[in-house]
């Protein structure tokens, strides 16, 4: 298992074996006959053409682990919940291609829409499709980025950041949108 683990996480190993297996053959060679060409000339040529391969998909299979081993460890984690009353859904913000829904929360019962925080605005963490209004699902896509699809409707929208940061962004979108609607700018 040990073996394993570092076979399928050290990038240098399979570099090292790439030059150091011709060095010592060749100086093996020198070595032995004078000739550093005679031990590589000895060796047929397809088994230097199968030893590039195992290099090349060795260093591919490391490459993949890592970034399978990223995306299993980049878990969103939970925000903290701030102390509400009330939680009213207002409408809702288009962004990132996408629709949020935006909402008011009531600290106290005598808080209303003209007095409350503008703090107290935000948007839900899931977006939805800007289709059907269905709640998207997100997963990581394998290189970088993240993939929302509709469950219900099959539209597709990739996007760089996480959902958490883009309804972050929406809720300052939506905020700045209300404040403009409370001071009638
Ligand atoms: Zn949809």
């Amino acid at each position: 298992m040990k073996i394993k683990e570092s076979l399928l996480n050290n990038l240098a190993l399979p570099l090292i074996l790439a030059i150091l297996i011709p060095m010592a053959s060749a100086l093996g060679s020198l070595l032995a006959t004078g000739e550093w060409i005679t031990w590589i000339n000895f060796i047929p040529w397809f088994v230097w053409i199968i030893f590039l391969i195992i290099i090349v998909i060795w260093t591919i299979g490391i490459l993949v682990n890592k970034r399978l081993k990223r995306i299993r460890n980049n878990r969103p984690s939970i925000a903290a919940v701030p102390r509400v009353y009330e939680r009213y859904e207002i409408g809702e913000v288009s962004h990132a291609g996408v629709i949020w829904k935006v909402y008011v929360n009531y600290t106290d019962p005598f808080d209303s829409f003209e007095t409350t925080s503008i703090k107290n605005f935000d948007t839900d963490s899931i977006p939805r499709c800007p289709e059907c209004k269905t709640e998207l699902e997100e997963q990581k896509s394998f290189w970088r980025g993240y993939v929302w699809s509709c469950p219900r409707c099959g539209f597709k929208k990739k996007n760089k950041d996480s959902r958490l940061i883009e309804s972050e962004r929406a809720a300052k979108i939506a905020r700045r949108d209300i404040e403009k609607k409370r001071k009638k700018e």
